[in-house]
């Protein structure tokens, strides 16, 4: 069987399916599959009519809600690329996104327009069309302006994006869906920033495809299996492994507005879901929450983290107080998500020497190597950096040549992580290249020392970094997070690691902090640490 060029092919697929199957599912609001087929073909009638063309840019700025979702489609169906883009953005972020990409169309929030992105867009001259969203409207009955009959949309300059969907603004008319082929870019995303400006990795049909076809036919989930969107849907493993793989399955997408534990745990016992992957920080913060049980993941058929380093210890606790075993997942932005995950009804090895959980093993059709400075490949069990071909990797970055002939010469993509694979094809990731510690010309890996913190009981979140230090020139310093009433000082977990590690390789200094820096993907920024030493 040929697999769909595009998601939206998936999805189309899925609509004749199954017409009346619940699509999006977000707090008390429903729809099925022809309502969202409907909405999404008003939106890009819409688009369409305002003149926006194929292979135009359509930034969507929005959190997990309907809304994403309808715009995305939309975007798609008149034959254009989204850029999602992160709504805790700020007007400079932005402003290099709505430039870079020479975006026509911006799709947000009412108060994400009201309160910066109308007189940004307002400065970039590619921008033509505006649609903002009330993401509450469809968030809960109960809001007393619902209750009023208050229209919620409409801004200055920008049209409501659900009113153009019922409606297909003003021409009605969908474009006849310009044949979208698998080598169209889909998506420009840009990359998270834990480490520097971001660029606009281009994501292409085939890509998004290829990674979400392998989460529905790959793991134990039937046809119209419920899907709880724990990662966000504007970071590419909430687009491919949870939006993408859940529509092209007819399933149920259960989305949450953005992550917070408690009202995650919440949707978990209302929608029984079968499947999410999100972060490990996610798992932590719903294992630290006070109400949490294990009747909540009961429904679970399985379970992944990704996207962050997962720490053994986390699984184990997971697996013996809460829900079932953990399955890890490696990728990146550049891998439209996954490139190496544990395959379904296996566990993955933790390496004797260094602690280290593997990641996984790679997909079909994809060749990871760990390569050496000059690009060859070292032996087995030697660390080196991870490189990837494969169905999943993007052609290159947008406008970025310069880029992409050194991050992904000739196809192959050299992922900045420092890794190592054993004999049984098990891929192991150490870390980041740019985050090793020269300790007196010793190398630390912040990793390492961080999964050791995490087997600590009073640990929450562990991040390493390398602070200057006179003699050393580099020295290992923590940063730590506890669990609620707990409360070792900082001396006690020095020592705890120095027990557990070699000399050069314990923390010299260890400091609590209530909360650590994270991206909304979830993953710990250690850059902000690093500044902060
Ligand atoms: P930037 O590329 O700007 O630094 P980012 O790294 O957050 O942003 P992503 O593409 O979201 O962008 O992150 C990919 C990185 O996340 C990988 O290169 C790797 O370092 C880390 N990562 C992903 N999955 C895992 C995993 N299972 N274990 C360890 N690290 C992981």
């Amino acid at each position: 069987v040929q697999p769909p060029a595009s998601p939206l092919h998936a999805f189309r697929d899925a609509v004749r399916r199954a017409p009346g199957r619940t699509a999006l599912a977000y707090f008390d609001g429903r729809l099925t599959y022809a309502e969202a087929d409907a909405l999404s073909d008003g939106v890009a009638a819409h688009l369409a009519g305002r003149g926006f063309r194929r292979g135009d840019r359509a930034a969507v700025m929005l959190q997990n809600t309907p809304h994403f979702v309808l715009a995305l489609l939309g975007v798609w169906k008149a034959g254009g690329v989204a850029v999602p883009v992160n709504p805790m953005y700020k007007a400079g972020e932005m402003r290099h996104i709505l430039h870079d990409a020479e975006v026509t169309a911006v799709i947000c929030a009412d108060h994400t327009w009201d309160g910066f992105l109308r007189a940004t867009a307002a400065e970039a001259p590619s921008v033509r069309i505006a649609l903002t969203a009330c993401e509450w409207e469809l968030q809960t009955r109960d809001d007393p302006r619902v209750l009023r009959g208050e229209r919620l949309g409409a801004r200055e300059g920008a049209d409501d994006l659900l009113t153009v969907a019922r409606t297909g603004g003003e021409t009605g008319t969908v474009p006849d869906g310009p044949a979208l082929t698998a080598d169209d870019i889909a998506l420009i995303s840009y990359t998270s920033g834990t480490s520097g400006t971001p660029k606009g990795a281009t994501n292409t049909h085939g890509n998004i495809t290829y990674n979400a076809e392998r989460q529905r036919t790959g793991l134990p989930l039937p046809e119209g299996a419920t899907y709880f969107a724990l990662a966000p849907l504007f970071h590419i493993t909430g687009m491919v492994c949870q939006l993408s793989a859940a529509l092209g399955n007819a399933g149920t997408l259960v989305l949450a507005y953005r992550f917070e534990a408690g009202v995650v745990l919440d949707a978990f016992l209302e929608h029984r879901p079968a499947y999410t992957v999100g972060p490990s920080t996610a798992y932590m913060a719903l294992m630290a929450h006070p109400e949490v049980s294990r009747d909540h993941f009961a429904s679970f058929r399985m379970m992944s983290s990704g996207g962050a380093p997962l720490p053994p210890a986390l699984v184990a606790k997971f697996r013996s107080g809460f829900g079932p075993y953990l399955h890890n997942g490696y990728g990146l932005t550049e891998c439209t998500a996954p490139c190496a995950s544990v395959p379904p009804g296996k566990e993955a090895p933790v390496d004797a020497v260094s602690g280290t959980l593997a990641v996984g093993v790679p997909g079909p059709d994809t060749v990871v190597r760990i390569i050496d400075e000059g690009g060859r490949d070292v032996p087995f069990g030697e660390q080196g950096e991870i490189a990837v071909r494969g169905p999943q990797v993007v052609p290159g970055y947008w406008r970025r040549p310069d880029a992409t002939a050194e991050s992904i010469p000739d196809g192959e993509l050299r992922t900045g992580d420092i890794g190592f694979m054993d004999r049984d094809g098990w891929l192991y990731v150490v870390d980041r290249k740019k985050d090793m510690i020269n300790a007196a010309g010793f190398k630390v890996w912040p990793r390492e020392v961080e999964d050791v913190l995490y087997t600590h009981p009073a640990v929450r979140e562990a991040a390493v970094v390398g602070v200057p230090d006179a003699y050393r020139g580099e020295s290992v310093k923590a940063y730590v997070s506890l669990r609620p009433g707990t409360g070792p000082a900082p001396a006690e977990l020095i020592a705890y690691c120095k027990e557990r590690l070699a000399a050069y390789k314990y923390p010299r200094e260890v400091e609590i902090l209530p909360e650590l820096p994270k991206t909304t993907s979830g993953k710990i920024l250690r850059r902000e640490l690093r500044d902060r030493a």
